[in-house]
């Protein structure tokens, strides 16, 4: 693992710089230098000089000398045997170092051995070196082959011990080179050093500053080998000398790691880390100090790549994750392929921020988690993304639109219900975003159902649909605005009516205007969805001022039959805040000549107006012009409580929601009853709309409900079929009476 390698490298000099020490062996070192003996020859010393040096060393009796020079025999005959005698004189406490000069380490063919009557072989020692791929010095071996015969190394040498061959040890490179003591040649040449200094020594004379390739010595940079030779000395004097296979401690890591992921605390998990860390920065240095050398580079690679998957993954995490909640946020969704067939909904909670102000931090994440469980019963989902702002978004089946709309705001009324967040309490209320543009990716899905969900807010819509393929629909959605009125013009669109009955005159008392629209090609459009469409193609006033025409029209002809008829009709929310709003209804009315106390208004969704004064205002002077005002889906999301408390109304319309279960359900009948009662006590009248069956109907009067709406009494018709059964209706009634 060549690239690695210079971690191992950093890792040496960093260990052995900071375990620096000074030598601990009794060595000195004279330092010879070219111009001691005067002589002009490029060696410097001559044999004669040479002979000299070690006869004033031995005189100090040193423990043992190591000449650390070049030997020029056969230059002179006296100088040679003097040379000869000075070395036979010292015996076994004599070495001659031999460097190799060849810039190539691995060469043995460049040693120039002196002639061996004055050195003789077995008084040579090698300076030979393992090197790394700077050349740094790493190992030594004991001995080298050179000819068929074996010579110990340098340290060796130096610390007096017999070379083994074939091993090899590690030099302590802590060793701080300059820490070894030096006596200049020419103090010893003068006599002028302190009697004793030499003795029992080891003395290296030397020519290393002159002569010789530097080595890379761990923590010191470049150094003149015989500095190794004292390094090579101090190592040897450990324990062991081993190379350990790279296997051994890679495989101890391998296991810490593996155990770390495993972990099943994190108090176990930190442990394992903190073995890992040890065997990786810690084990190398402690077991090189018994003498066992390993290789960091593979264990501070393994880290290396190991900490960064950690932290690109943590980092994913995070990024993936609003932190608060803990629940996975919408950058997930988008990073996912949504599977086929499905839609993709992002639901805003309408003033999240002042929420959370109100929270304590600590329930931040509380609060998002527990819209989140609402949100995944409701849609039986289990992952629900939670993005800033209070966004949350999923994954729906692709429903029909109807049907998913109905879906939806079965979803809002689940929110009707107050959070309960710790000690708090809110009520919340809820807008949905829907993307049905399959075969698009994720992150446009998302991203375009988030801005459908925040048009939804702003607009106050339930829901906004980012149309299916907007890009296929253009054509249609273009042309809505022409549609819309060609579909008023050739009867595609018209108007149906629901009866309502009235409980105490027993008989049909009005009914509601809702709009239906059979397109030629598309079939039914369910009004929801097309008065969405309707509202956003900026169509929705005249469609408004059509059904109040047409609605007007239907009131007075039934009207003229005999007795009072009430005709409802429905506002949409995009309309309550108009400024010209109830001017252009009273001039309809004026120019019909109609009694607006004749005709409903059924408002909804109207806490979520823009303007919520200016709503207010508009429909107390339709009040005041003596409109009836209506609170439609009183239950459900917004048309709740403190709706009833700040707007003009005279009834209040019952949702389905609860009316189609108070046969089967003891909860929902409690709720329509104390709704009656409390709408009594506020002098309004209640409708109950979603009667589907006698059962409904006759707990409903025995509740003391005023009028009932439902399939039970008849479906949305045309006002064809609808006069018709209203005047058989009437004949009975007339009948009867
Ligand atoms: P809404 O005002 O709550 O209207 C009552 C809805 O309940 C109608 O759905 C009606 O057909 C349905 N319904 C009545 N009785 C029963 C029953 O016994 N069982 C069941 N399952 N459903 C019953 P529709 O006609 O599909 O209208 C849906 C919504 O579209 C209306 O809800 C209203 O919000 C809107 N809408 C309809 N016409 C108009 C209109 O002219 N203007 C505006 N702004 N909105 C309209
Ligand atoms: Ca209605
Ligand atoms: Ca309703």
């Amino acid at each position: 693992m060549f690239i690695a390698e210079p971690l191992d490298q950093i890792y040496w000099n960093v260990r052995y710089r900071l375990s620096s020490h000074a030598i601990s062996q009794p060595v000195i070192v004279i330092p010879l230098d070219n111009q001691g003996s005067g002589s002009t020859k490029s060696s410097g010393w001559t044999t004669m000089e040479q002979a000299r040096l070690l006869e004033l060393v031995r005189r100090q009796v040193p423990r043992k000398v190591v000449l650390d020079a070049r030997v020029d025999t056969g230059q002179s005959i006296w100088g040679d045997r003097a040379l000869a005698r000075a070395i036979g004189e010292l015996g076994d406490d004599f070495s001659l170092v031999l460097r190799n000069n060849s810039v190539d380490a691995d060469s043995h063919g460049e040693f120039l051995f002196p002639a061996s009557s004055v050195v003789p072989r077995s008084r040579i020692a090698i300076s030979k070196w393992n090197a790394n791929f700077i050349d740094f010095a790493t190992t030594a071996p004991y001995a080298v082959r050179i000819d068929g015969k074996s010579y110990p190394t340098v340290g060796p040498a130096v610390a007096g011990i017999r070379g083994r061959e074939g091993g090899v040890y590690v030099p302590d490179f802590s060793l701080d080179p300059d820490s070894v003591p030096q006596l200049p040649v020419s103090k010893l040449l003068n006599g002028k050093f302190a009697p004793g200094l030499l003795t029992g020594r080891t003395v290296v004379i030397s020519d290393f500053g002159t002569a010789g390739r530097p080595i890379g010595y761990f923590g010191h940079g470049r150094t003149p080998d015989i500095a190794l030779a004292f390094a090579g000395s101090e190592g040897l004097r450990r324990p062991f000398a081993i190379v350990l296979p790279r296997l051994v401690l890679l495989g101890l890591l391998a296991v810490c790691l593996a155990l770390a992921a495993n972990a099943r605390s994190r108090r176990e998990k930190a442990l394992f880390y903190i073995a890992a860390c040890g065997v990786t920065f810690v084990l190398p240095a402690i077991l090189v100090e018994f003498g066992i050398l390993s290789f960091t580079d593979q264990l501070l690679a393994t880290m290396a790549i190991y900490g960064s998957i950690r932290l690109w993954q943590k980092w994913r995490r995070r990024v993936q994750h609003t932190s608060a909640s803990g629940l996975p946020n919408l950058l997930s969704l988008t990073s996912k392929q949504i599977e086929v067939g499905r839609d993709v909904v992002v639901a805003v909670i309408a003033r999240y921020e002042e929420i959370l102000a109100t929270l304590p931090k600590e329930l931040h994440g509380e609060c998002a988690r527990q819209i989140a469980r609402r949100l995944s019963v409701g849609s039986g989902r289990s992952e629900i993304y939670n993005g800033d702002g209070g966004h949350f978004a999923w994954t729906e089946e692709a429903r029909p639109l109807e049907m998913q709309l109905n879906h939806l705001e079965g979803l809002r009324a689940l929110f009707s219900a107050p959070l309960q967040i710790g000690e708090h309490t809110f009520d919340t209320n809820i807008h949905f975003g829907l993307d049905r543009n399959e075969g698009v990716d994720a992150l446009a899905r998302v991203n375009s159902a988030l801005a459908s969900a925040n048009e939804a807010l702003t607009s106050g819509r339930s829901i906004e649909l980012f149309e299916a393929a907007r890009l296929a629909e253009a054509p249609w959605e273009l042309s809505l605005h022409a549609r819309i009125d060609e579909g008023l013009r050739n009867g595609d669109i018209w108007l149906a009516f629901q009866p309502q009955w009235d409980f105490a005159e027993k008989r049909f008392c009005g009914a509601e205007a809702l709009i239906r629209w059979n397109h030629p090609t598309r079939g039914p459009i369910a009004p929801d969805a097309f008065i969405l469409q309707a509202e956003r193609a900026g169509r929705i006033d005249a469609l408004t001022f059509w059904v109040l025409e047409e609605a007007i029209t239907a009131a007075l002809e039934i009207n003229a039959l005999g007795p009072r008829f009430q005709m409802s009709i429905n506002l949409s929310a995009q309309m309550v805040d108009k400024p010209n709003l109830v001017s252009n209804i009273a001039e309809v009315v004026q120019r019909r000549g109609i009694d607006p106390s004749l005709l409903t208004i059924e408002v909804t969704e109207t806490s979520s107006v823009h303007n919520r004064p200016a709503a207010r205002h508009n429909l107390s002077q339709l009040r005041a012009l003596g409109f009836r005002l209506s609170i439609d889906d009183f239950g459900t999301g917004e048309a709740s409580l403190s709706y009833l408390a700040e707007l003009p109304s005279d009834e209040l319309k019952i949702d389905r929601r609860f009316v189609s279960r108070i046969t089967t359900a003891e909860r929902e009948r409690a709720i329509v009853a104390y709704t009656i009662a409390l709408a009594h006590d506020l002098h309004q009248e209640v409708v109950a709309e979603g009667i589907e069956d006698e059962a409904t109907l006759q707990l409903l009067m025995e509740l003391g409900c005023d009028y009932a709406q439902g399939y039970y009494l008849g479906k949305p018709q045309s006002f064809a079929d609808f006069i018709q059964t209203y005047r058989r209706s009437a004949d009975i009634q007339i009948g009867i009476v």
